[in-house]
């Protein structure tokens, strides 16, 4: 293999997210070793690169440490879909904080560039609305989000201080709110969730009033932002996300006026601590990376809304 190749590490690459970068650098030519212990990922959104001399997969859980030599580091292993983070809190809470660990350690040992895969969730349910980076957050440290709120906080931190204690190179992203296809369709976050819903038949559940806002970013566009962060020179945190607001009641009248605007809305009780409102600010992520989101709700729904047809057979 010539020496000129970036050999690239991503934890969690067998994930929704993870999968779709390990294509495009894969489709970049570069070399890509794939780790992952498959809590939420799946061998099928990786198949079409396994026997591939470019690509490695290995089957890893990040709270053990590992030595490879790597160039750069993509650290998105973590379950992301309240569902399943908080069905094992402590395994999630360990994931972040030892996998971040783990992974510094790496990064400092082979001098590689390492990347996080932080989250909006480091702002909590947010009194500052829309939430630009400087923007510290409103976290409940005892409740059921917490063990992946502050997960991400101490991962945070310590990036930050291998970077000032040992000068390890690291880039941290906070995402916003990402779908498409490669979803699970149990996955429990909402467009997954009225999507399938709404192609079974079913009515679409609204936790609460459905007045709460999010804003949802399409993945090929999140993926164009981490190369962008990884291939330059600040290292953030910067937000990443699509700063278009819907209530969730909106995105389940979209997503019913593509399948069947027969179905009905029916109300489910509010999880705890489920934020009110979330909206990035990205004019740092314009100024530094010039990036921003190309694809519209609307559009990248009906891109999900193909791959679950197939998915699910509906
Ligand atoms: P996902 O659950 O589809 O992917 C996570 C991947 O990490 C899975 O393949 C899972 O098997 C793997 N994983 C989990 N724990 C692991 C462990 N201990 N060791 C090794 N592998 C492990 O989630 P996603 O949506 O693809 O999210 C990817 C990353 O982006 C996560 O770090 C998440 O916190 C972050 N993020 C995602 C969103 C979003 O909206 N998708 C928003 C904010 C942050
Ligand atoms: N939600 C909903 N119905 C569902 C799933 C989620 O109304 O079937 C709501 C949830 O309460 C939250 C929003 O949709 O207010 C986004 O939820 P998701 O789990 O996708 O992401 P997060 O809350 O982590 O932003």
């Amino acid at each position: 293999m010539p020496a000129s190749i970036t050999r690239n590490l991503i934890t969690g690459g067998a994930g929704f997210v993870g999968s779709h970068l390990v294509d495009r650098l894969m489709e970049a030519g570069e070399e890509v070793l794939c780790l992952d212990n498959y809590f939420t990922g799946r061998k099928a959104n990786i198949a079409r690169w396994i026997g591939h001399p470019r690509f490695e997969l290995i089957r890893h859980d990040v709270t053990e440490p590992i030595l490879l030599e790597v160039d750069r580091i993509w650290h998105l292993a973590c379950p992301a879909s309240p569902v399943h983070y908080q069905h094992n809190p402590i395994k999630t809470a360990k994931t972040s904080f030892l996998g971040t660990y783990n992974m510094l350690g790496l990064a400092r040992r082979v001098g590689a560039r390492l990347l996080l895969a932080s989250t909006s969730e480091v702002y909590g349910d947010p009194e500052v609305h829309p939430q630009p980076e400087s923007y510290r957050g409103c976290v409940n440290t005892i409740g059921i989000r917490s063990c992946y709120d502050e997960g991400k906080r101490i991962a945070e931190t310590l990036c930050f201080d291998y970077q000032r204690m040992h000068g390890v190179d690291i880039r941290v992203v906070r995402i916003f709110n990402t779908y498409g296809p490669r979803m699970l369709p149990d996955d429990g976050r909402v467009v997954s969730n009225f999507i399938v819903q709404a192609l079974r038949g079913e009515p679409l559940t609204l936790y609460g009033e459905g007045s709460q806002t999010r804003s949802f970013c399409y993945v090929d566009d999140l993926v164009e932002g981490l190369i962008r962060l990884m291939n330059g020179s600040h290292c953030g945190p910067i937000n990443i996300g699509n700063p278009a607001e819907f209530t969730i009641r909106q995105l389940a009248e979209l997503v019913r006026a593509r399948i069947n605007p027969e179905l009905e809305l029916v109300q489910r009780p509010l999880p705890a601590d489920d934020p009110l409102q979330r909206q990035p600010v990205i004019d740092l992520a314009r100024q530094q990376l010039g990036w921003q989101p190309t694809v519209p709700l609307e559009r990248g729904l009906d891109a999900t809304i193909s791959y679950f047809r197939e998915a699910i057979g509906a």
